[in-house]
């Protein structure tokens, strides 16, 4: 692996372990030596991130649009800045820069990049490995809805089968490396059809 993108909370108003793992993120991502990808924002577990990671002699590669580019919510010193025509195009190109990505706690936006992420990875559209910093227990919730989503038959494979978790970010790094997605789409593919004909 060479570059990580990483999605994460743009609110600062939030407990100080959040934004100390994001800042142990930064640390831990450019001590490895690897290139950090992020939502290029100043804010936040955003802002943290990328500060620690600059503070620690690493490169931050940031992908936004111009409405997030502001004096105010956009970062200003960053390695590299790409500017997307729009939202859809910003989430494509984070995606492809990065050869793993991790989710830290965030909100909507994190939630939408994180689950778009997954889905495309059982829609077999990517292999990325894709991580977790499960900081104070926070995605234990989704993780169950997800497990519930198995057990209703919604979901082709469980969560284990998609993505790790863990709530320390050097030995998340590390299994990520090693970590690839167990989705055989043959078998999602069939099992998908033998739904539909179950119904018939
Ligand atoms: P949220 O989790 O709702 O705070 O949103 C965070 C995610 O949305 C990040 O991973 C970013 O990709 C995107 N985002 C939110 N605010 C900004 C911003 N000011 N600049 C760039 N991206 C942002």
């Amino acid at each position: 692996m060479r570059r990580i993108t990483v999605y994460c909370g743009s609110s600062g108003a939030v407990a100080p372990v959040y934004l100390d793992a994001a800042r142990e993120t930064g640390r831990t991502i450019a001590g490895l030596g690897l290139s950090l990808v992020y939502g290029g924002g100043a804010t936040g577990l955003m802002g943290a991130l990328a500060d620690a990671a600059l503070e620690s002699g690493g490169e931050v590669i940031g992908v936004t649009i111009d409405k997030f580019n502001s004096a105010e919510l956009g970062h200003r010193n960053l390695t590299e800045l790409h500017v997307t025509d729009n939202i859809q195009d910003r989430k494509a190109k984070l995606m492809e820069l990065s050869d793993g990505i991790i989710a830290l706690p965030g909100g909507l936006g994190t939630f939408d990049e994180l689950v778009e992420g997954l889905n495309w990875v059982q829609l077999g559209f990517h292999e990325k490995p894709i991580g977790l910093l499960n900081t104070n227990a926070y995605f234990d919730p989704f993780v169950s809805l997800l497990d519930h989503a198995l057990s209703e038959g919604f979901l082709y494979v469980g969560p284990t089968d998609l993505f790790i978790s863990d709530s320390d970010p050097g030995r998340l790094l590390e299994r990520l490396g090693s970590f690839r997605p167990k989705m055989n789409m043959t078998e999602r593919w069939a099992k998908q059809a033998r739904g539909a004909e179950e119904q018939i």
